[in-house]
């Protein structure tokens, strides 16, 4: 049976006209403010404030560091990541030595408590290192930071760069949990975003994984690629099913050609029809449901046993610039070219082209580019759009209490805003707060953009992706 928190159908949910409405584009909230209000900031004020106010802290939680390796050998022509795309593997060496200056200087700035909860490695293609590169980024890591005992280390698998020799290399370096990049199995769809990688290879790999003792794996998959169909995605949803990842991310594919570089080589007249995306979405929901997975908010899926499933039960779900994650409390460290910081009340992002991240790096100078320090009404505001986005319920008493204001008369604005999402259901209000329904799961975005002070001043969400 269906977890009481998940929708159970999304065709029966979310009517067309329902989605002619609440579809619209809108940011992600791994972050309020969004990284697009992030100010100039290339001498790093915020971050380095931020981390000398954490050194002075006498208690705080292990870190989460995030490491960005942007390099890849080819191009998928859905990608909107930050990447370089190169076969020249001679590449890494510079990247890893820059990588390590990073590491000293902020390492300074961290003070004596360098413990790490959580490591993520994304990319770009994490993989694109070989074994021997990876043992040599590790131990750069373990040099400069402390690894808490059970920490939490995981990785980005482009299936078509590993084997079992290197996954077994990647258990030895204490990675377990995994991430495979699958989007889709169907042949015609790989060859359409040109990523080739037959279901037969991913499943030989799940098998090793398993055999290896990985504690959880995550498969992406993403709907609304061209030549998909739902009958092709079917099928790639049963071939999913049957490798029993523990987690599932299901994103729409958001086609964006003019802000993405990659996607002009999609042919717009292959990609789905809206109500075909919604069909996908609504048999992969159905499907996912009906093998017992638990839905744990915007894209994602999780087997009860599994770590993001049981703090969704707990009410501990938290939201950074990884997505969900189970550490609460936990300040992000990001590492390398593009990658983002969340320290405190400040976040921070990194200049974007190697050549950037080298210039600042030779020159002794923190590689960052934007950043911001939250004032209270962001600190107040990211706080209810998180409510929304983990636990989708916003407790007015609590805010209250804790802000010194009364929601109802400080949220006016945004509370009118959402009776058209209660008048549908998509939200219940009470006295005691805001709490989302089923179909409201699906529209948690653009709900939580009625909160977002920024998105009220400046009316220039068309260049977001839409929920679907
Ligand atoms: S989707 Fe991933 S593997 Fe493909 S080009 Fe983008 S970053 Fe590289």
């Amino acid at each position: 049976m269906a977890p009481m928190n998940a929708p159970h159908t999304t065709a029966d949910l979310i009517s067309p006209a329902l989605m002619q409405r609440f579809d619209i584009p809108g940011p992600r909230y791994t972050s309020y403010p969004t990284a697009d209000r992030f100010l100039p900031d290339d001498e790093g004020h915020h971050l380095t404030s931020a981390l000398q106010t954490r050194a002075r802290l006498s208690s705080v939680t292990p870190l989460s560091l995030y490491l960005h390796l942007p390099f890849c050998e080819s191009v998928c022509y859905y990608c909107a990541c930050n990447k370089v795309i190169t076969k020249d593997h001679g590449k890494v060496d510079r990247y890893l030595h820059s990588l390590e200056k990073e590491m000293v200087l902020v390492g300074g700035g961290l003070g004596s408590d360098r413990r790490v909860g959580q490591l993520h490695l994304g990319g770009g293609s994490p993989t694109f290192l070989d074994d021997e590169e990876l043992t040599r980024l590790m131990a750069q890591m373990r040099r400069h930071f402390k690894f808490v005992e059970g920490v939490e280390c995981s990785i980005e698998i482009d299936p078509r760069t590993v084997d079992r020799q290197r996954l077994a290399c990647l258990r030895q370096l204490g990675f377990n949990r995994l991430s495979f990049g699958v989007q889709d199995f169907d042949p015609e769809v790989q060859k359409a975003v040109h990523r080739e990688q037959p279901f037969e290879q991913v499943a030989a790999l799940m098998e090793e994984v398993r055999a290896l003792g990985f504690d959880s794996v995550n498969l992406d998959l993403i709907y609304g690629l061209p030549r998909q169909s739902s009958e092709s995605f079917r099928k790639t949803l049963q071939q999913v099913l049957q490798l029993e990842p523990d987690r599932l991310a299901l994103y729409a594919y958001a086609h964006l050609p003019t802000r993405f570089k990659p996607q002009r080589r999609i042919e717009a007249r292959e990609l789905p029809k809206a109500e075909d995306k919604v069909r996908m979405m609504d048999q992969a929901v159905q499907a996912l449901m009906r093998h017992g997975y638990d839905y744990i908010g915007m894209d994602h899926f999780a087997l009860p046993g599994d770590q993001l499933a049981q703090v969704k039960r707990d009410g501990r779900l938290q939201r950074n610039f990884q997505g969900y994650h189970a550490h609460a409390g936990a300040d992000l460290l990001g590492l390398g070219v593009s990658s983002i910081s969340q320290i405190g009340d400040a976040y921070s992002q990194s200049v974007k082209t190697l050549d950037e991240y080298y210039g600042c790096l030779d020159a002794g100078r923190l590689p960052v580019e934007r950043g911001v320090t939250l004032n209270e009404d962001d600190r107040l505001r990211r706080e209810v759009i998180m409510a929304l986005m983990c636990q989708g319920k916003i407790n007015f008493s609590q805010v209250n209490e804790r802000y010194g204001i009364d929601c109802v008369h400080y949220f006016a604005d945004a509370l009118e805003k959402l009776r058209e999402f209660e008048w549908e259901g998509l939200v219940m209000r009470s006295s005691a707060g805001l709490e989302v329904s089923k179909t409201g799961w699906f529209f948690v975005r653009p709900m939580a953009m009625c909160f977002d002070q920024y998105l009220a001043r400046h009316q220039d969400h068309q260049r977001f992706s839409k929920v679907l």
